[in-house]
């Protein structure tokens, strides 16, 4: 049998966790299907004269708790589908982690990487414009994800304002010097080590004797990576999309972010072994952060993971059956809703200050950063402990539990 398609994953995940809080069915057919789908044409003007008409898609999934709240992508695999599942994990994510916003993502479907600055910045404006009706402070807030950055932000934000006036808080992920808040294009990575940090003393384990392996050095990896070697954890192996690196007694960390800084690979570093995004997965190492795309971890080669912890870093790395099998097997797997919950926290913290026009400290968003992130992870594991059930599990019962309760106070049901 074939693995499910992204969506039909995260609907079953859904089900497994509404089975353990008893959730009725119809609150199950409101809270699986998304409020709002929208597909536009986005035309390209492209620098050589021609034009490039691709597809965009913005999902908004569930706005119980708060306005819509999810990243844009731009990839090639950025489908309906894809950016539908990715709406409704943001809307467990943000319930999960207490902020009050609900689920949304948006994409273009399109290969960024061959594109110069002035034809991907045509492209995010005639997106924006498309896409700004449903859009706004109080109702859905777009952020950076897969080859999106802060750049990209600050254009979404400059064709919004010109339309409906300085909007700061339109979009969350700016550059500092336009918005931005300190700490929150780290937020992320730095947060999925909040959450292993909070793991590691819930399972009594030393963090700085274990050997961490990182698939994907973009904002998220290499930002993990930098705060795992500020705390003398060793990172052994990395990669990007042209391949990795391998180094037994730990990478230069520092040389792979200086690499990276430049639009140059991690494979460039010096002095390591090479090795395949299909052996990342497989290295020999304590804990596995997937931090590129989705279904990395599947039937077909998660019992040849080595890992005993997986953080999933990105969203959806591990399908169902690659899921079973990590779990048969004991290793255990902290699930994105969870992992990479600091990317959207930190937003809410940018969110806040542009509403306010008042920017905190980095150690304040820190501090706060971490404060959320631990306090979501006690409830998991709580939960998880409790019950008898995953991780995942838990966290989805979490989310689906309080939404379920703001959809019935506003008479969804
Ligand atoms: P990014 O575009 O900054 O980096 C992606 C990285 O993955 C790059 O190093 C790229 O070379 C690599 N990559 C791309 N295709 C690959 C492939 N086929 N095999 C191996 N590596 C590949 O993206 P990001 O913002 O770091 O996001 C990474 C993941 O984290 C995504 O799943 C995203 O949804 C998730 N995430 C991001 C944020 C955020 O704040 N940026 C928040 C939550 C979750």
């Amino acid at each position: 049998m074939t693995e499910l398609n992204a969506h039909e994953a995260v609907n079953l995940y859904f089900d497994e966790a509404a089975g353990l809080i008893d959730l009725d069915d119809e609150m199950g057919d409101v809270l699986k299907s998304s409020y709002r789908e929208i597909s536009v044409q986005v035309p390209v003007r492209l620098d050589s004269g021609g034009l490039q008409v691709v597809r965009g898609y913005r999902v908004q999934h569930n706005g119980a708790r708060g306005p819509y709240k999810g990243g844009i992508r731009y990839h090639p695999t950025a489908d309906l589908n894809e950016i539908r599942a990715l709406a409704a994990l943001m809307t467990w994510k943000t319930s999960l982690l207490a902020i009050p916003f609900g689920g949304a993502k948006g994409g273009i479907e399109v290969d960024p990487l061959p594109m110069s600055t002035h034809e991907l910045e045509r492209m995010t404006r005639r997106f924006t414009l498309a896409i700004s009706h449903v859009l706004g402070v109080y109702r859905d807030i777009p952020a950076p994800d897969v080859n999106t950055n802060a750049q990209v932000m600050a254009w979404i934000m400059d064709a919004y304002s010109g339309k409906e006036g300085y909007t700061p808080a339109i979009v969350t992920g700016k550059p500092i010097d336009f918005g931005g808040a300190p700490g929150r294009e780290a937020a992320t990575g730095r947060g999925c080590v909040y959450v292993l940090d909070a793991a590691a003393k819930h399972w009594g384990l030393d963090l700085t004797e274990k050997r961490v392996a990182i698939q994907g050095f973009g904002n998220v990896g290499s930002w993990a990576a930098a705060e795992l070697a500020s705390r003398g954890v060793d990172v052994v192996a990395v990669s990007d999309l042209q391949g990795g690196v391998y180094r037994d007694s730990g990478l230069d960390v520092h040389e792979l972010v200086e690499l990276a800084r430049h639009g140059r690979s991690v494979t460039d570093a010096e002095g390591c072994d090479p090795i395949t995004n299909d052996e990342l997965i497989e290295v020999d190492c304590d804990v596995l952060m997937p931090a590129a795309l989705g279904e990395v971890i599947r039937k077909d080669n998660a019992d040849r993971v080595r890992a005993s912890i997986v953080l999933e870093a990105a969203n959806y790395p591990t399908t169902p059956d690659g899921d079973k099998v990590l779990t048969d097997r004991g290793i255990r797997v902290i699930p994105d809703v969870l992992a990479n919950g600091g990317g959207v926290t930190g937003s809410y913290f940018e969110w806040t200050q542009n509403i306010q026009q008042f920017t905190w400290k980095e150690s304040r968003f820190n501090e706060e950063l971490a404060d959320k992130l631990h306090e979501a992870f006690d409830s998991v594991s709580g939960f998880a402990d409790y019950h008898g059930c995953t991780m995942r599990q838990a966290a989805f019962a979490i989310g689906i539990t309080r939404v379920a309760k703001a959809a019935r106070l506003r008479g969804y049901v």
